[in-house]
């Protein structure tokens, strides 16, 4: 029998064994030889910070955490092409083995270890490889992630799926404890490459430096994927997971007539704090605590009708590179499993609808939008991956920043008026959030804090439109459009479920 036990205590507490001894043994009457974690959350609202714990306990051994799962051989089986190799494409590709499919993935990129050395040219010489970066190769965009796994889904069951595949495969068994479980950018590269040697080993195929340039259709159906614009492969069924970043993919599907609709997305700034600040105004003046993690925020306002919002804050982390292609620039952020920078950096940013133009009926509209600020941005410091930056209060009231403090951003800041460059509809809202932000975190709007132009890749700004029940495209029957790129998922783990998905609804009805 396993019992469960609910309690609050200090975060000192939390990291004793023996209070945890002593605090079974005071509730339950006796001694427990095994008992864990089961659920842990912060709670940072008042001065007096305190953990809220979920125990398990037991007197016989708890059984294993996660559960067994049988992957079958696929050598033979009938063959799923996915595209694209990220979490959606990744995890399709598992449920695809565990259903006794064989998954055929086409990725454009290189795998985790060969794409690192082209990262590391981004953040030392701002060269960009354009096939090979933060959002394209093994992994997707989540390789190089932060790894939070935090999501809107409140399908407890799906979510705790993916959790557990993310452990079987090598993640620490504390993602499925934390209330915001967390891998870091340095362990998912090794979670990556289990699950390739997996789908490999398996009879599945992953195929590098191969990128989807076409496709045919004939009868509501695609007959044919193009690969590297040199080789056509007929095909049964397709999960397109191609990213929010794959611009040609939606160029490709415009060309041979596939539906496609605007979709809003949200663009912004990306804004950079010492995490001591913001460790000081979360938990009130506790700083340098090592039974605390970094503290995070989330912020949200209402401006004129339109939402701004902090996007995935990245404590104790780094502003990282993120453009695709060259002549323009992108930013995002993540953190090490430690979460041990001295740098806070989160996006700030404007929801954006194609109603805010003249043309909503374009599917391109707010992907025309997102190409205009990021080359914008990219040709006012003239530099391939420099970015234009400006000191926080500089820009909320409007001042050229003479000097900056040291940022994270390694390829380099370059000091420009954002509140003139970006759209005024965007830094206009942007400057009042920024003032609202600072009523609710007193000390946030400070001239030591640096924004960082343009996070703009929050999701993507055109929706393929699929079936609700069946998951194809509602006009080509055996295309699936799955995930972040088709406007169905924002993060790793909602991705990862909506692969699933995808592989599951062309199971149904196989
Ligand atoms: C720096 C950074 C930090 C992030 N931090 C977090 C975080 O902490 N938590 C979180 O939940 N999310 C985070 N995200 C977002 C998360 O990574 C994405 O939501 C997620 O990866 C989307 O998964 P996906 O499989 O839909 O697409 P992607 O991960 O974008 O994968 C798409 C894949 O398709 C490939 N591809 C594209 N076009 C083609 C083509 N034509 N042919 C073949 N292959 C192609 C790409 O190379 C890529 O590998 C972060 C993103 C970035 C960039």
């Amino acid at each position: 029998m396993i019992y469960t036990l609910t309690f609050t205590c200090t975060p000192e507490e939390a990291q004793s064994t023996e209070f945890i001894q002593q605090m079974l043994l005071r509730e339950c009457g006796k001694e427990y030889p095994y008992f864990r974690w089961k659920k842990r959350s912060i709670d940072a609202r008042s001065r007096n910070i305190k953990i809220n714990v979920t125990l398990e306990y037991s007197k016989e051994p708890l059984p294993p955490r996660v559960r067994n799962f049988s992957f079958h051989k696929v050598n033979k089986s009938p063959e799923i092409h996915i595209v694209g190799a990220g979490p959606a494409g990744l995890f399709a590709a598992l449920k695809a083995i565990l259903l006794g499919y064989k998954p055929v993935i086409f990725e454009r990129g290189k795998n985790v270890r060969a794409r690192r050395r082209d990262l590391a040219l981004i953040a030392r010489h701002q060269v960009l490889n354009e096939e090979s970066n933060y959002c394209f190769g093994e992994g997707g965009a989540g390789t190089y992630s932060d790894g939070k796994l935090y999501t809107r889904s409140k399908k407890r069951g799906e979510v705790d799926l993916i959790l557990e595949i993310l452990v079987h495969f090598g993640a620490d068994e504390n993602i499925l404890v934390d209330a915001h479980p967390h891998i870091g950018t340095n362990k998912l590269p090794k979670i990556i490459e289990n699950i390739r040697e997996c789908i490999l080993a398996q009879g599945g195929e992953i195929h590098f430096n191969s990128q989807l340039t076409g496709l045919r259709t004939a009868k509501h159906k695609v007959t044919h994927l193009e690969i590297n614009g040199q080789k056509w492969i007929p095909t049964q069924h397709v999960i397109l997971a191609t990213g929010h970043s794959a611009r040609d993919v939606f160029y490709t599907l415009h060309r041979e007539g596939i539906k496609l609709l605007a979709k809003p997305f949200a663009l912004g700034v990306r804004v950079e704090h010492s995490q001591e600040l913001i460790d000081r105004i979360q938990y009130h003046g506790r700083v340098n605590d090592q039974f605390i993690p970094p503290a995070s925020y989330s912020l949200v306002e209402q401006v004129e009708g339109k939402g701004v919002y902090s996007f995935c804050m990245c404590p104790g982390g780094i502003i990282a590179p993120c453009a695709t292609k060259n002549g323009e620039v992108v930013t995002n952020g993540w953190s090490p499993s430690k979460r041990n920078n001295p740098y806070a950096n989160s996006g700030i940013v404007v929801a954006i609808d194609p109603s805010d133009f003249s043309n909503p009926e374009d599917p391109f509209v707010c992907l025309d939008f997102q190409k205009m600020v990021e080359k914008t941005c990219h040709d006012a410091t003239g530099n391939n991956q420099k970015v234009p930056g400006q000191r926080l209060l500089d820009f909320v009231e409007g001042r050229q920043s003479v000097d900056f403090p040291r940022s994270s951003y390694t390829p380099g800041i370059e000091s420009v008026r954002l509140d003139l460059l970006l759209p005024s509809f965007v830094a206009h809202r942007l400057q009042k959030a920024f003032r609202a932000f600072d009523r609710k975190m007193p000390g946030f709007l400070t001239n030591d804090a640096v924004v960082h132009a343009p996070e703009s890749r929050t999701s993507s700004p055109i929706l393929i439109p699929r079936d609700r029940e069946k998951l194809h495209h509602v006009e080509i029957t055996n295309l699936y459009p799955c995930a972040e790129g088709a406007g169905y998922a924002g993060g790793i783990v909602s991705a990862a479920i909506d692969g699933i998905k995808c592989m599951g609804a062309i199971a149904d009805i196989n």
